[in-house]
């Protein structure tokens, strides 16, 4: 995908504030510090469009990025950060769960996970939580650079087992340091967004 624009549309605490343009939109989730700041960043080939969302007691808030006034990327704050408190983790919940089900312009989720573990059981929860909606998931296993050779595919087996995803269900191995699986992705959103 041939970046030409892409800016940060907004900050949004309340849905009041969600976009207004009907563009069709692509969800990012994953613990914070996956690595999905730099996959937003890598993606649209800017170098700090997306700031880390891990820092706690964080407004918990849905950052949408606008691309090639095409396609909305909507990034929802990291979850399973233990210094969020039970209150705060409730809330985001029902910030996401609000936006999964009410939000029509929602074309697919991307979930991320690091390459490096077994998902946890929070990553589980989330890709067992956005199948129920019946959204198109892409699974992204995050800093493959990191994990070498030898174990690469027992890993990406072992995250298809523990999300208990169906075979010809997708994952791709991504690295924002090399851009190993950016155009992947960029498939699969095209494709999934219908842009
Ligand atoms: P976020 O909290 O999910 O937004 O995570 P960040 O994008 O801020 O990344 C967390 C840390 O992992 C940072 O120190 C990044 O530099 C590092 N990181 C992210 N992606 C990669 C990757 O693909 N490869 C490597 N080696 N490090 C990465």
């Amino acid at each position: 995908m041939k970046i030409t624009d892409a800016q940060m549309l907004i900050s949004a605490v309340d849905e009041k504030q969600y976009p207004k343009d009907g563009l069709p939109e692509i969800v990012l989730s994953g613990r914070s510090n996956v690595g999905k700041s730099s996959l937003i960043n890598k993606l649209l080939q800017r170098k700090s469009l997306a700031r880390t969302s891990s820092s706690p007691g964080k407004t918990q808030t849905l950052n949408f990025y606008q691309v090639n006034h095409k396609l909305n990327l909507v990034d929802v704050p990291g979850y399973g950060y233990a210094k969020v408190s039970k209150k705060q983790r409730e809330q985001f919940g029902q910030i996401i769960e609000h936006y999964l089900t009410n939000r029509q312009e929602l074309m697919g989720a991307v979930i991320l996970v690091d390459s490096r573990h077994d998902p946890s059981d929070d990553d589980e929860s989330m890709y067992h939580y956005v199948d129920y909606y019946d959204l198109p998931i892409l699974v992204v296993a995050t800093k493959i650079d990191k994990v070498t050779h030898n174990h690469r595919a027992g890993n990406l087996q072992r995250i298809r087992k523990v999300l208990q995803m169906p075979s010809d269900a997708p994952l791709i191995p991504f690295s924002a340091m090399t851009g190993e699986g950016r155009a992947e992705i960029w498939q699969w959103i095209s494709e999934t967004s219908q842009t």
